[in-house]
């Protein structure tokens, strides 16, 4: 694992923070969650972290880019968990799934939250769960400080999010101030 988190720090690729995939993983365990839809792989470390949980989670997730994807399926088999996470290397919006999970967890585009999340919660459970990764983005979705354009816009597109996920009639969404800022939304 340690070289997965070396290789993530050397090649820039955001990766969970410590404590946040602790408290997913810990969430998965006490929840007994066996099913999950992930959508952002970048190089398998969430997944695997989450199919180390118990032996009979099964997992699928989606990743567009294409060096991501690969190395992802090098981790992968280097822990023998090819059976139990299944890859998808696609824009996860071309991606149609027929299947049903315990667990959706949003972790890619930071501005395509809502739609990552009107577009796959039809394949969860009932009364399972949405967890979003990144709400806090590095700290700057409570800051006052000086940004680009550009990432203002970014901001802007995580709190419109929040407010979705709060005013969300069909879904129980509590925020922790964990790792990067967490959401978890219970389907009613
Ligand atoms: N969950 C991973 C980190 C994911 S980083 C972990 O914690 O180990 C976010 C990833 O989402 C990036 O690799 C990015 O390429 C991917 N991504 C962003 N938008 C996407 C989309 N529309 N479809 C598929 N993958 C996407
Ligand atoms: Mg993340």
């Amino acid at each position: 694992m340690l070289e997965i988190e070396e290789y993530a720090k050397k090649y820039n690729i955001p990766i969970m923070q410590k404590d946040g995939i602790n408290f997913l993983t810990g969430f998965i365990k006490k929840n007994n969650i066996k099913s999950i839809l992930e959508i952002g792989t970048a190089i398998g470390y969430s997944a695997i972290k989450m199919a180390l949980v118990a032996d009979d989670i099964y997992i699928t997730s989606i990743e567009r880019d294409v060096s991501r994807y690969k190395e992802a399926v090098k981790n992968i088999s280097k822990y023998n968990l090819e059976d139990r996470i299944t890859l998808i290397c696609d824009d996860a919006f071309n991606v149609s799934l027929t299947d049903s999970f315990d667990l959706i967890f949003i972790d890619a585009a930071k501005a395509q939250n809502i739609k990552f999340f009107n577009k796959f919660t039809p394949n969860l459970n009932d009364k399972k769960y949405v967890i979003t990764d990144n709400l806090n983005f590095h700290g700057l979705v409570n800051s006052r400080q000086e940004m680009s354009k550009n990432l203002r816009q970014l901001v802007k597109k995580i709190n419109n999010y929040i407010d979705f996920l709060k005013e969300n009639k069909d879904y129980d969404t509590t925020f922790y101030d964990v790792g990067d800022g967490i959401s978890v939304s219970i389907k009613r």
